[in-house]
C-alpha cells in the first residue's frame, strides 16, 4: 500500500515539474522579448524593451538639417543651440509669449536631436558604467525619439521635479491650444516613465 502511494505521490509530483517547468517556459517567451527589433552600438546589436517595440519614428517625420531653425537665446537654457521645425519653433514663441503674461517663462534645453546624438547620449552613459538595460529605460533608442522631428521640446528643468512646477501647471492648462502634447504623461502602471517636461508639437490635422 505504502509502496503505491509512493509510486502515486511520484507521479504527482514529475506532474506537477511538467507544469511547472511548461509555465516557466510561456512566462520566458513572453517576457523574452517578443520585440525584435535592436539597436546596434559599437557593432552590437542590443535588443529593445517591448515599450519600444513599434514606435520606430518614420524616417519622412525626420527633417533636414537645413530645414532646422534655431529658437532665440532668450528662450534657451545657458548657451544652448537649440533648432527645430520652423513650425514648431512658431508655435512655442506663440506660447511663450502667452505664458510670460502669467508670468510663466519657459525656457528649453533640448529640441531636435539627430540619430547619431542620441546614440551618443547612451554611448556616454554606458561608458560610466550604467548598464544598457538600465539606461534604456529612460533615454529613448536613436531612431525611436520624437527629437528626431524637430517637434518636440523639453522644458527646464527637465527632471521629474518638473511635474511639481508651475510652468508643468500652465502647459497642461494651455498647451493644447498652440498644439502641444505631453507624450509620456502621469503612468499609473508605472510602464513607461513619466517625463512631464516633454512636449510635442502635433502634425496639422493629426487629431489624436
Ligand atoms: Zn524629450
Amino acid at each position: 500500500m505504502t509502496f503505491f502511494y509512493i509510486i502515486h505521490m511520484k507521479k504527482q509530483l514529475i506532474f506537477f515539474i511538467l507544469v511547472f517547468s511548461l509555465l516557466l517556459m510561456s512566462i520566458e517567451l513572453r517576457s523574452g522579448e517578443d520585440c525584435q527589433e535592436y539597436i546596434t552600438i559599437e557593432d552590437l546589436q542590443y535588443f529593445l524593451p517591448e515599450r519600444w517595440c513599434g514606435k520606430k519614428i518614420d524616417s519622412l517625420l525626420m527633417p533636414e538639417t537645413s530645414e532646422l531653425v534655431k529658437i532665440p537665446d532668450s528662450l534657451t537654457f545657458e548657451d544652448y543651440r537649440i533648432y527645430l521645425l520652423p513650425e514648431t519653433k512658431a508655435a512655442l514663441n506663440e506660447m511663450s509669449e502667452a505664458a510670460k503674461k502669467d508670468s510663466v517663462f519657459l525656457i528649453v534645453d533640448s529640441g531636435f536631436r539627430s540619430k547619431s546624438f542620441q546614440k551618443r547620449i547612451i554611448k556616454e552613459r554606458m561608458l560610466s558604467g550604467e548598464p544598457y538595460e538600465k539606461v534604456i529605460n529612460y533615454v529613448a533608442p536613436p531612431g525611436y525619439s520624437q527629437h528626431h522631428t524637430g517637434r518636440a521640446v523639453d522644458f527646464v528643468p527637465s527632471v521629474a521635479l518638473f511635474a511639481n512646477s508651475e510652468t508643468y501647471r500652465w502647459l497642461k492648462e494651455n498647451a493644447a491650444g498652440y498644439g502641444f502634447v505631453e507624450t509620456y504623461g502621469e503612468d499609473t502602471t508605472g510602464l513607461i516613465p513619466w517625463e512631464s517636461w516633454h512636449w510635442y508639437l502635433e502634425p496639422a490635422g493629426d487629431n489624436h
